[in-house]
């Protein structure tokens, strides 16, 4: 049995490229026979949060949802991908608490003006517009990682690029097989 469990814990803005990182990752952690869960908020907020909102209180009992799942799993050897905007330091802190070394902080990063610019849902002119209120980063707040084990900056890279630098990663710290060379 594997006791490689690890979360990586994916935060920033809605549209800075949790989602499409995580989808990569999955596609490269399958082709590696590498077994994983991937944690999104969009679908966890479907689900296991069904009926919360966006008031600082139902954002902090989301997160603190994913940070329970995220625990149960990575300790028995399931590794994790969160991707949720987590805004809050101190939830994100908790997390980190609760899984110590398992836990591996990665601050995706783009500007409001970046996420606005590609507005993948449609989201941001809402919130502008104030149509939706409370929306991280226009209208509600986005605490920024201090000491993230990995930043990645999506208005630079790829998001393959973004991909490989956080398998790297975790192949550095031998937490995932490394690729099978074709
Ligand atoms: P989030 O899950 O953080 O809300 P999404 O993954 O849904 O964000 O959307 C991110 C958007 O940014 C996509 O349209 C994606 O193609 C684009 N993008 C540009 N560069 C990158 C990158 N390096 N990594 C991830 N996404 C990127």
């Amino acid at each position: 049995m594997s006791d490689n469990g690890f979360t990586l814990w994916f935060t920033g803005l809605s549209g800075a490229g949790k989602t499409t990182i995580s989808h990569i990752l999955a596609d490269e952690l399958n082709a590696r026979g590498q077994k994983f869960e991937i944690l999104d908020g969009d679908i966890v907020r479907e689900n296991l949060s069904k009926g919360l909102g966006f008031s600082k209180e139902d954002r902090d009992t989301n997160i603190r949802r994913i940070a329970f799942v995220a625990d149960l799993l990575s300790r028995n050897g399931t590794p994790v991908i969160t991707a949720a905007i987590s805004p809050y330091r101190e939830i994100r802190d908790e997390a980190r608490e609760m899984m110590g070394d398992r836990f591996i902080e990665v601050y995706i990063h783009a500007s409001v003006d970046a996420c606005a610019e590609r507005d993948v849902k449609g989201l941001y002119a809402k919130a502008f517009s104030g149509e939706i209120k409370e929306f991280t980063g226009v209208s509600d707040p986005y605490e920024e990682p201090l000491n993230p084990e990995v930043v990645i900056k999506t208005e630079e890279e790829e998001p393959e690029e973004s991909a490989a630098i956080l398998l790297a990663y975790l192949e550095e710290r031998e937490l995932i097989p490394a690729a099978v060379k074709s």
